[in-house]
């Protein structure tokens, strides 16, 4: 129990070095031992219950007590049929169901986890898995604890247990012995495996890993698999719960009318079974599930990671992006170009992160201070694996501009090693830390360093009174250019080995500013581009200074106006200062947000909100997490983001790049389309089955097709075509239209008209079939019933066709487009021929061999749909132009 150890106590019995860490034979030798620091999660639902959960729905119910009802009245093929479908549909849901949940954990298991280790004496970034008991680790503010580890330092660290306890607010944790009764929640000297750090900074020792870990222990109880539910497969669900009274209701008054009406019992009951039959849309859930499924995929090679799924669906009617600047807007490829130290400019040389350039001047005094202050108060470090520096860009930044003066900040940590850090929080701004010859270092904001300065250096290394005015007109020139400037200090003759915020709060020595260029991305300002024209709004949510952020906004085109006007900033002073009534009358006028507190940024989220926008917000930090859990789309960096952000968010971003956001929005809509366009679809075949039998039985009429025609309907085209919606290319001139309404109905007007219109016209279409074939030709009814599934199927491949595009011709959009559709239509034909001609068919189905002119008959019923809908479409255009 190592909560229950001295320090001394634990370092011994795990036979480590609190300052040098495991050594690599030691290493290799817990890693055969202790295998990798991973969770196995246990499966959540069995396969079983998973599987009976696709029959346990209102819809299916129906279907399987009809079909048991059939079965005690002698009906066996009927019976045996509709037990087929349910089965059938039961097998394809829960394949499709399963493979997309395991999908969705394997992209979750995909988000690496690195932590901070100490060993052979050098601080190494490592993937979290490599971990071994005994190894020292670093933890920071925004980390996810890597695995359970006994703290041996703790500055201000603070925890969210939540994940682990329950507990919602931050534990602070110390270093302090405890009694062996202590209870989990209370072990304040423990940072256990998957809480997060949010506050402060602090070492400790890996007492377990994997498995073992708590979080490990009670595995069992996290369920690696979500359920698969979103806004619009619940709207669905709750659409089907209505449709089911409505069924029942029809269903019941058919079997009334046809009792009445003198009609035998079994025919009365079987067509009130194929009315029900017809009318549930039984491959609904299955293929929504399977289109946002493929949504999600596309979504990740386009480099989004969806980690809730509700967020495929939402990110299409995104109205609002707040994006950050630094790393998504621009590369976040920081590069130290200005110096000014001492009243003197420096101009420095080299892009990126090369290091063979040297500022062009000699240093004095004072900037050789500047640069020290930037290369040790800086938390970058350097892999030996694989020999690169590491770390935040700001802070690489600084060790390269310290570099190109020839100090090694290598050499330089170990000469004047750092005892005590403060480390950077976006509240503060700031990171200090005092090195062993007992000398502060400071670096931060402009604004939050220069009043605790009293003095400034001069070139000589005297200290004269500091010219806050020159300072703050300077910073704000290095601003205008869109640099981000950083203010060096420093503080002589500390006499503590700790360190506080208090300490640095006054006194300090001025050293220079350190202004640095973050080149905009490319891609973003044409993504910035596309986003105006599909009627998304762009605002910047940024930590760094008004000036600057201006300036890389006014560089993107961020607020659409091009050069005729700047774009409009708001500070976060002003932020704190309006009520939430004035944020929201002016939330939507201001392009950038600077300087922006934690707690504004979600005060800010809830006003855009409140103008009935679906809001997508950016976030990397760990204050950032409760606007990211506030807005609808909350989206993490995955490269620089912190694990507090990415624990909060529904997307992580693999680029950190804005124009993914872009990419995601696009592919969002283009989900919601295919949806629309399934159901669109699949509703009118239903539908005009279900009107079929119901105008046979009102009017005392032959029903033209029986309850197993209709299953066989249903089942087969869901499969061969309905499931090919989801491969639909995302049509073009989708960033185009403006962002679907959160309010809107999932089906418009156009789309309720075109379901009912072509509904009608299948049922007229069917009936005239029929007639022509039973009555005027004198077929029988197994012909004429043959003749009626055909056009409904065929119908069906048209109409499928058809739903390419809401308004744009079928030609247009490119028949070819979908490889998919096309084979799914040539099976379904193929299939049909089978179904048409082959005797078993026509033993199952009760249907009989049709002629070379009944083909013809069925192909032309085709045909009048494609031109039907297609002439309908042109006149909606040309209605919509001359509205124009
Ligand atoms: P964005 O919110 O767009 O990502 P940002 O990175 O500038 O912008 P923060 O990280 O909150 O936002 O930084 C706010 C300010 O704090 C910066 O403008 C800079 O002055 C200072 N700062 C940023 N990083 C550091 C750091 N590592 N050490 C010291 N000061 C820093």
């Amino acid at each position: 129990m190592s909560y229950t150890q001295s320090i001394s106590a634990l370092i011994k019995a795990q036979d480590t070095n609190k300052n040098s860490g495991l050594t690599s034979a030691q290493v290799q030798e817990r890693q055969a031992k202790y295998g990798l620091n991973q969770i196995e999660l246990k499966e959540g639902k069995s396969a079983l219950v998973r599987f009976l959960l696709q029959i346990h729905q209102p819809l299916i119910y129906v279907l399987i007590l009809s079909a048991t009802i059939a079965l005690f009245l002698g009906e066996y093929v009927d019976a045996s049929v509709i037990y087929g479908v349910v089965l059938g549909n039961a097998i394809m849901g829960f394949v499709q169901e399963d493979k997309a949940l395991k999908d969705l954990a394997n992209l979750s298991k995909s988000i690496e986890q690195h932590a901070q280790v100490i060993r052979d004496g050098s601080v190494l970034y490592l993937n979290a898995k490599e971990l071994v008991p005994g190894d020292i680790v670093l933890l920071q503010s925004g980390d996810k604890v890597p695995a359970d580890i006994r703290l041996i330092q703790s500055q201000d660290l603070k925890t969210d247990e939540s994940a682990l306890t329950g507990e919602s607010l931050p534990v602070e944790k110390n270093t302090e012995i405890l009694a062996k009764e202590t209870l989990l929640a209370d072990r304040t000297n423990m940072a256990y495996a998957s809480t997060l750090v949010i506050f402060g900074s602090g070492k400790g020792v890996v007492v377990s890993t994997g498995n073992k870990t708590e979080i490990g222990k009670i595995s069992e109880m996290i369920s690696n698999a979500e359920t698969f539910k979103t806004p619009l497969t619940l709207k669905i669900e709750e659409f089907s719960g209505k449709l089911l009274w409505l069924i029942v209701f029809f269903s019941v008054l058919a079997f009334v009318v046809g009792w009445f009406k003198g009609m035998p019992f079994v025919d009365t009951f079987m067509s009130g079974v194929a009315m029900a039959v017809a009318a549930i849309p039984e491959g609904l859930p299955a293929a929504v599930t399977i289109i946002l499924a493929i949504g999600v995929n596309r979504m990740l090679k386009r480099k989004a990671i969806v980690r809730r799924l509700p967020a495929v669906e939402t990110l299409g009617s995104t109205g609002i992006i707040c994006s950050d600047k630094t790393g998504t807007l621009t590369e976040n490829k920081m590069t130290v170009k200005k110096i000014w130290s001492a009243c003197k400019d420096y101009e420095v040389e080299g892009n990126g992160y090369t290091i063979d350039d040297k500022i062009t001047d000699a240093p004095d005094k004072a900037l050789t201070a500047c640069l020290k202050a930037g290369a040790l108060c800086n938390t970058a470090g350097f892999n030996p694996k694989s020999k690169e520096i590491l770390g935040d860009p700001t802070e690489i930044a600084l060790l390269v501009s310290a570099f190109k003066i020839g100090m090694d900040y290598r050499k330089l940590q170990k000469e004047t090693p750092v005892i005590a850090t403060i480390p950077f929080e976006s509240a503060y701004q700031y990171m200090a830390c005092l090195c062993a010859d007992k000398t502060i270092y400071v670096k931060g904001a402009t604004e939050a360093l220069l009043p605790f300065c009293s003095h400034q250096m001069t070139e000589n290394g005297d200290m004269v009174p500091v010219d806050r005015k020159a300072v703050t007109e300077k910073m704000e020139a290095l601003a205008r250019q869109g640099l981000r400037v950083l203010l060096c200090a420093t503080k002589l003759k500390h006499p503590t080995d700790t360190l506080e915020h208090t300490d640095v709060q006054e006194g300090l020595v001025f050293l220079g500013l350190q202004a640095m260029i973050d080149p905009p991305r490319k891609e973003a300002i044409r993504a910035i581009k596309t986003c105006h024209t599909a009627g998304i709004t762009i605002k910047m949510i940024t930590g760094d200074h008004a000036v600057t952020a201006r300036a890389i906004a006014a560089q993107m085109n961020l607020h659409g106006h091009g050069d005729e006007k700047e774009p409009v900033v708001m500070n976060g002073a002003e932020i704190s200062q309006l009520t939430d009534e004035n944020l929201f009358d002016c939330a939507m006028d201001i392009d950038v947000f600077a300087r922006v507190a934690p707690e504004d940024k979600l005060r800010l989220v809830k006003a855009l909100q409140k103008h009935n926008c679906i809001v997508a917000m950016t976030g990397d930090g760990v204050n950032d997490a409760p606007a990211l859990k506030q807005s609808n789309i909350g989206i993490a960096m995955g490269q620089n983001g912190t694990d507090v952000a990415k624990d909060a968010s529904d997307i992580i971003l693999m680029d950190d790049n804005f124009a993914t956001i872009e990419s995601a929005v696009e592919e969002g809509r283009g989900v919601f389309d295919n949806l629309v366009k399934f159901i669109l679809w699949t509703l009118p075949i239903s539908f005009a089955e279900a009107l079929i039998v119901m105008i046979a039985i009102f009017f005392n009429l032959r029903t033209p097709i029986s309850p197993v025609q209709i299953l066989w309907i249903n089942m087969v085209t869901t499969i061969l075509l309905g499931v090919t919606f989801s491969f639909e290319p995302i049509e073009k001139g989708i960033m185009n239209r403006k962002p679907r309404s959160p309010d809107a109905p999932i089906l418009t007007k156009a789309v309720l008209y075109r379901i009912i219109s072509t509904m009608l016209l299948f049922t007229a279409l069917s009936f005239f079939a029929f007639d022509l074939l039973v009555d005027e030709q004198h077929k029988s009814e197994a012909v004429g019933r043959a003749v009626v599934v055909n056009v409904l199927v065929f119908s069906g491949i048209m109409f499928m066709f058809c739903c390419k595009s809401f308004d744009k011709s079928m030609f247009k959009t490119g028949i070819s487009s979908n490889r998919w559709m096309i084979w799914g239509g040539i099976l379904m034909a193929l299939l049909q021929v089978l179904f048409t001609h082959t005797k078993l068919f026509h033993i199952a189905f009760k249907t009989g061999p049709i002629s070379l002119q009944n083909w013809g008959l069925i192909l032309a019923c085709a045909g009048l749909v494609g031109v039907m809908t297609e002439t309908e479409k042109f006149v909606v255009r040309r209605l919509e132009k001359r509205k124009s």
